[in-house]
């Protein structure tokens, strides 16, 4: 059975853990080792626990490190500054994997989404929007997500579990693999921005999306910079201040209404943790400067939350808790069932024009992908969910049948 990549850290409010503590290196059915998404002292770790010596698992692992995060390289037989006759030993020992791709779809205005299977049977999706001078990989963090908004298809799927940090970097590696953009470089990149914006609630998994992200962000790794990677938290308030001491990516914030009933009704998270209580943490976000904004997103849904005396409040509330803030306002992407209709194109400039006239940008986001069901809060596998109880079971039947 694959064990989950559970961490050790014990988060200490209000502090940084100073002590780095490696994850647990996950074991696979064959008995390999998955490379993926070790930092640098798991991987050192890994080997030494495969018997190489000290000093040769240091410099194998940095090494590794090169060819797995910097090269994007699977196969050990490449890896030409590793004496050939070690080959066979790593090949034996470890794999470096990539997400399963069960479908790859195309939609008419380019954008890209690949349905993706982890080992224990799993499906999450992610999302390539290009555009002429940028593009995009939107990432999940969570199969499904447990928060319900009421407007998203994610939120109607039963969380079956967190991300491993391995498959949310891996959704990364694949994107690079897809655009044949190895090894990193620094111009010319067709895949230049993140967002973790695709299925989940990154702050529920903190620890993982923390250590992905770390790795996308090394400059001999992945190397992408911090400012080109956008965190979306639907208000995890207690998080947040962890978030930006921790991974310090630009943040952006679900906010989606101004009064607490509405917001309650429709990002049930609110319940929790109010606007005056989410907004005093956007203030106190490490990082946060006119240079570098906090992104409010808001979902226009007609009649709902759309009127000009809410676009009004929006104002006020930024403007109370002083936010370098710029608003995006997404049009509503339908989806089978849902219960809300967008609001109208009229509506969505009049709410747009009265944030924009006191002097916070407000652009509306164009949706992508519709056609392909890839725009903002349509991503939902088909596939069955099963509770924990079930997976624990088949997951004993199937290692029963493999002895
Ligand atoms: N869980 C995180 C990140 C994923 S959702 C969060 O909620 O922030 C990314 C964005 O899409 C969020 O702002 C979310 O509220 C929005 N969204 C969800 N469903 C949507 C829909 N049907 N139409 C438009 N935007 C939606
Ligand atoms: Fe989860 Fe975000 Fe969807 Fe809410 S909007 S259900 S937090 S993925």
């Amino acid at each position: 059975m694959r064990a989950m990549n559970d961490t050790l850290t014990m988060p200490i409010p209000g502090h940084i853990d100073p002590v780095p503590v490696p994850r647990p290196a996950v074991v696979r059915e064959d008995g390999r080792i998955d490379l993926l998404g070790l930092g640098r002292e798991s991987l050192r770790e890994a080997l030494a626990a495969a018997g190489l010596e000290a000093k040769q698992a240091k410099l194998r692992a940095k090494q590794l490190w090169h060819w797995i995060y910097n090269r994007g390289v699977t196969d050990f037989t490449l890896m030409t500054d590793i004496a050939k006759a070690q080959h066979p030993w790593f090949a034996q020992h470890f794999v470096v994997s990539r997400p399963e791709v069960v479908e790859a779809q195309v939609s008419a205005d380019g954008t890209r989404k690949w349905l993706l299977r982890s080992p224990d049977a799993q499906d999450y999706e992610m999302v390539f929007i290009p555009d002429a001078d940028r593009g995009t990989l939107c990432v999940s963090s969570q199969v499904g997500c447990t928060l319900n908004c009421t407007f998203c298809h994610t939120g109607t799927m039963r969380l079956v579990r967190n991300l491993t940090a391995g498959e949310i970097v891996g959704q990364v590696m694949l994107a690079r693999d897809s655009l044949g953009e190895w090894p990193s470089q620094p111009e010319g990149r067709m895949l230049t921005n993140i967002v973790m914006m695709g299925m989940g609630e990154p702050l529920y998994n903190f620890e993982n999306v923390r250590d992905a992200l770390k790795l996308v962000m090394d400059g001999d790794g992945l190397a992408l910079s911090k400012r080109r990677i956008t965190l979306s938290t639907s208000g995890v308030v207690p998080m947040m201040a962890r978030a930006g001491e921790e991974i310090g990516v630009n943040l952006a914030v679900s906010l989606h209404a101004v009064t607490k009933e509405v917001r309650d009704e429709i990002v049930p998270l609110n319940r929790k943790y109010g606007i005056e209580e989410l907004l005093a943490a956007c203030a106190a976000y490490p990082g946060a400067n006119n240079a570098r904004r906090i992104t409010f997103e808001y979902v226009m849904l007609k009649d709902k939350n759309d009127s000009d005396a809410e676009a009004h409040e929006l104002v006020r509330l930024i403007r109370k808790y002083r936010l370098p803030a710029k608003v995006n306002l997404i049009p509503f992407n339908p989806w089978p069932g849902s219960e809300y209709e967008c609001s109208t194109p009229e509506r969505v400039r009049a709410f747009s024009n009265i944030v924009f006239e006191s002097g916070i940008s407000a652009p509306v986001r164009t949706p992508r992908g519709r056609d392909i069901d890839a725009a903002c809060g349509q991503l939902k596998t088909a596939s069955e969910k099963k509770s924990r109880a079930e997976m624990d079971r088949l997951a004993a039947e199937k290692q029963a049948a493999i002895g």
